[in-house]
């Protein structure tokens, strides 16, 4: 209670007392002086009493009033304590010297420090140390104030487990009523007003991402963008703000696209997906939107926020990929894995719809020869101009790839049902692509003019795998070359048959080598003396059912399937051995062994050192083994193939070039491959007598030879006219029936022991 009423009911004490007194002091003075009748007496002792009761009631209620008035002070004392104990700040009062002469019981909840511990020690003890200047800096300068002065400062303070929390504090500077200099500080805990604070700063830091953001109030009015989003959409702030997000559509997308978005943010509160809008400068972009409904307390949507992520670069450079993956590059069609995928497709609506769709496997003829001799450009042209014309062929939906060289594939879909109207449907589109292939082209400045083949299978769902389908079209295409191309081929049954068997025999293939079943050969090749110098290695296959395949069977396919890679390195290996084991016999120590070399094998990237390892394994005389390459082979990639000639030839490896004057016969890269031997094919050597032309090439073939000092050996000598022929024009070495067929090794070397008693053929 405050001094004021108090000092009201001590006056109205004192004023009751005086009138109290004074009215006494009449009643006893008045019977002395006057005579006073008993009447009068009566009267006024009634009257005194009667006052004296009056007092009495008014004493009673003063009582009342003044335990009224306590009850109040109590009342209000108790409701302050109770404020300033419990209050959600803290309290201190800290004197002259900041030391603590007065603390609530929140400050010392705050700080977690009993309040006698807070009392009478210094206030700095409580604030974190990296403030202590702060609050020293801040008090001494507060203490130069005029008393009533307030001052405000945010300080760490820290607790009694030494974690700290910022306090907000109010300073006021007064004089108490002992005339001494007190500062009351009140603290708030705004700890989490910090939090808060810098939580804000990271949402902003987070908002000017580089994302673009807007967000919208609950009717999707635009109320707050970021930078970035101007960045992507050209629209500033002022121009957006305010509008509704229609205004960066594009139109790309229709209503029901708005709708399934719409009906999914209303049901999960998210969305995302590829939106395309439009920018400020009617640009079109792409962009990967994610929109969250924000909601408040009673589920109600507040706000959308999206944000928003440019995408349209990315996309084209994915579609860019893409197009690398599935487009050839050179003419813009569909590449072979687009065209597998699109098989793939077709086959299964085909299934469904019983349509029939066509395969057409269409191939240049005689494209390798325009390579060679006009270049890879002009090559390149006429197969882009090729594939214009096809594409001009066929129906919007079919296919044109090109898969590989000069190879094209056409698909037909939506052919009739019945076979032989889709047949002919097919035909009719096979005939015209080949008369519009047919007719000229302008390469450059070279008026050019080209046939091609066409293979054709045609399918409906069920009765092929998409593998199948493309090898039995490759084989129709082979064979239309093989009738005289220019022509069109359908597979047929008898395709089937031979595709049959060689599915078998690669399947076979793959078991040859695990179960021992490869052979070599030898053959021998004599010189002008008869005497036999070496062999040739070939292979056999003694196949559990079929007996000896000969080599022209599967070679061709090892090499188209991989397995020549084994097998070749087998055959090296092999006749290193036996080159190894000759070389310890005083009778075999000179002779060599030529082994063929197939293109796929040469080509390896470790060829040589496949070579050379085996050559080390086997500790032979290098110089005892012949590589025998083609001249398609060696030409193939000449500058690789001369320096892994030079580079095998450097350890004393030879070589010779098999079946020679099938090929280019080309002088020039003769000089400049290290060359031992030149094996004149057999196809001339069996003409010598029969046909002059050859007779003269292989003439020329050992001018040639001797020309470049090369030895030439001719294969395929069957005939003494041959020999003698071969014999009389210089050729000194000869391979061939004549002399011996290939034999098994124990015959081979039977022979040579034979040959040495036995007299040489003239
Ligand atoms: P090539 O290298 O030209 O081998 C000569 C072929 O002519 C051999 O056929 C041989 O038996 C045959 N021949 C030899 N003298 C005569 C003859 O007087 N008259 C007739 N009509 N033929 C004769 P073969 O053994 O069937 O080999 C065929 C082809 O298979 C070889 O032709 C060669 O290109 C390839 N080949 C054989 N063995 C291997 C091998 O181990 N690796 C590789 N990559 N190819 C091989
Ligand atoms: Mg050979
Ligand atoms: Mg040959």
């Amino acid at each position: 209670m405050s001094e004021k009423p108090i000092r009201h009911y001590e006056n109205r004490l004192q004023q009751l007392r005086d009138e109290a007194e004074t009215r006494l002091a009449l009643a006893t003075a008045k019977p002395s002086a006057l005579k006073i009748s008993p009447t009068q007496i009566t009267q006024a002792t009634e009257s005194l009493l009667h006052e004296l009761q009056v007092h009495k009631v008014e004493l009673e209620m003063q009582a009342d009033e003044l335990q009224r008035a306590n009850w109040n002070v109590e009342d209000s004392r108790d409701r302050y304590l109770h404020l300033y104990e419990y209050a959600p700040i803290a309290y201190f009062t800290i004197n002259a010297d900041g030391m603590a002469t007065d603390v609530n019981l929140k400050a010392a909840t705050m700080l977690g420090i009993e309040r006698k511990n807070l009392i009478q020690h210094r206030f700095v003890q409580f604030v974190a140390d990296e403030d202590k200047d702060n609050w020293h800096r801040a008090f001494v300068n507060f203490k130069k104030e005029t008393a009533g002065k307030e001052q405000a400062i945010t300080l760490r303070l820290a607790r009694k487990d030494g974690t700290t929390f910022h306090g907000q504090l109010d300073c006021l500077k007064l004089v108490d009523a002992n005339q001494q200099l007190v500062f009351r500080i009140t603290i708030a805990d705004i700890s989490n007003l910090k939090r808060a604070e810098a939580e804000l700063r990271v949402a902003a830091i987070a908002f000017e991402s580089q994302e673009g953001i807007f967000i919208t109030d609950a009717n999707t009015i635009i109320i707050k963008i970021n930078r970035a989003f101007t960045r992507i959409t050209g629209y500033s702030g002022e121009e957006l703000i305010g509008k509704t997000p229609h205004l960066l559509s594009s139109g790309h997308h229709d209503d029901d696209f708005y709708k399934a978005m719409w009906d999914n943010i209303n049901s999960t509160g998210l969305w995302n997906g590829e939106v395309w809008n439009k920018r400020k400068n009617g640009e079109l972009y792409v962009q990967r939107l994610f929109i969250t409904a924000i909601y408040d307390d009673d589920n109600v949507v507040q706000n959308y926020v999206a944000s928003l992520i440019d995408i349209t670069n990315e996309k084209a450079a994915v579609a860019q990929i893409e197009k690398l993956a599935f487009y050839d590059p050179l003419t813009n069609m569909p590449n072979r894995r687009l065209l597998l995928e699109r098989i793939k497709h077709t086959l299964a609506s085909t299934q469904r719809n019983g349509q029939n769709g066509a395969l057409l496997f269409i191939d240049v003829d005689n494209f390798k020869t325009l390579n060679d001799t006009l270049g890879h450009d002009v090559g390149d042209v006429l197969l882009q101009q090729i594939a214009q014309r096809l594409a001009a062929c066929v129906r919007e939906g079919d296919t044109v790839s090109r898969i590989g060289g000069d190879e094209f594939v056409v698909m037909l879909e939506n052919l009739s049902e019945h076979a032989e109207t889709a047949a002919q449907q097919t035909k009719n589109a096979a005939e015209k692509m080949l008369a519009a292939l047919n007719q000229n082209y302008l390469l450059g400045t070279h008026d050019y003019h080209c046939t091609s083949s066409i293979g054709i299978i045609l399918f409906s769902g069920h009765n092929a795998s998409v593998d199948e389908l493309l090898k039995q079209v490759d084989m129709a295409m082979y064979q239309a070359k093989h009738n005289g191309r220019n022509t069109l081929c359908f597979f047929d049954e008898k395709m089937q048959s031979t595709l049959e068997e060689r599915v078998k025999l690669e399947h076979d293939l793959q078991l040859a080598l695990k179960l021992n079943q490869f052979q070599i050969y030898y053959q021998k090749q004599v010189n002008q003396d008869g005497e036999t110098v070496g062999a040739e290695a070939l292979i056999r296959w003694l196949h559990p059912e079929r007996g000896i395949v000969s080599p022209m069977e599967f070679i061709q396919v090892a090499e188209e399937n991989g397995m020549i890679l084994d097998i070749g390195i087998w055959v090296l290996e092999t006749a290193c051995q036996q080159l190894k084991l000759w070389e310890g016999n005083a009778r075999n120590k000179q002779l060599h062994i030529a082994v063929n070399v197939s293109s796929r094998q040469f080509y390896q990237p470790d060829f040589v050192a496949q070579v050379m390892a085996v050559i080390e394994r086997t500790a032979i005389d290098p110089s005892k083994l012949e590589l025998e390459l083609t001249e398609s082979l060696v030409l193939d990639s000449i500058d690789d193939a001369i320096q892994k000639m030079n580079e095998l030839n450097k350890f004393g490896v030879t070589f010779s070039i098999d079946d020679f004057g099938t090929g280019y016969s080309s002088l020039a890269y003769l000089t400049q491959l290290p060359l031992a031997l030149l094996k004149i094919d057999q196809s001339f050597v069996r003409n010598i007598g029969v046909k002059t032309t050859d007779a003269v090439i292989v003439q020329t073939i050992i001018g040639m030879a001797k020309n470049l000092g090369m030895r030439v050996i001719a294969e395929g000598v069957e005939t003494e006219e041959q020999h003698l022929f071969l014999q009389h024009n210089g050729c000194t070495l000869y391979q061939g029936y004549l002399f011996s067929k290939p034999v098994p090794l124990l015959e081979f070397e039977q022979f040579l022991s034979l040959s040495e008693c036995t007299a040489v053929p003239t």
